[in-house]
This record gives structure tokens, sequence and C-alpha cells, in this order.
């Protein structure tokens, strides 16, 4: 399965959405960072892009960078455990 596959397919919003929780806004979604100090909302999520920002600490990617950051899994770990987790 191919990564860029996931990165698509994978549905950020909902992923995220485990770990913290988001406010619904117009094009984007906010919440507060999970990889720093934060409770300003600097964590950004664009569902049609699939892709997330923090304005805070600068970490950015899709699914698998968001999965590896947050559970501290490998490149292929977090590969993995998306494909299990999405069919994708
Ligand atoms: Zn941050």
């Amino acid at each position: 399965m191919s990564p860029e596959i996931i990165q698509t397919r994978a549905d950020l919003t909902k992923i995220i959405s485990k770990h913290l929780k988001l406010e619904e806004g117009r094009r984007i979604l906010k919440g507060n960072c999970p990889f720093h100090a934060d409770s300003t909302d600097s964590f950004m999520v664009s569902p049609a892009k699939n892709i997330f920002k923090c304005f805070g600490c600068g970490k950015e990617g899709g699914p698998i960078e968001f999965v590896m950051a947050i559970e501290s899994k490998s490149y292929d770990e977090a590969v993995t455990s998306l494909v299990l987790e999405f069919g994708v």
C-alpha cells in the first residue's frame, strides 16, 4: 500500500479527534497542540487537504506524521497501523 494513498485516504480529522478536542471552523479545525504546551488553539487541521499544522511549534504533516509523533511510532509502524485501521 503506497504511503501517498494513506496520506490522502486515512481520515486525519478522525485520527486526531481520538487524541484531542477539535473545534469546528469553516474550513479548518482548531485545537490545543498535543506536541507542545499550548492553550491558544495553535493546532490547525484541514479536512479538505488532510493535513495538520501547528503554528506554535511548527509540527506539520498528514496522517502518517501525526501517528508517528503522537504514538512514538516509526514510519513503517505508523503506515501499518493506518492500513489496519482504515483498510486503505
Ligand atoms: Zn505545537
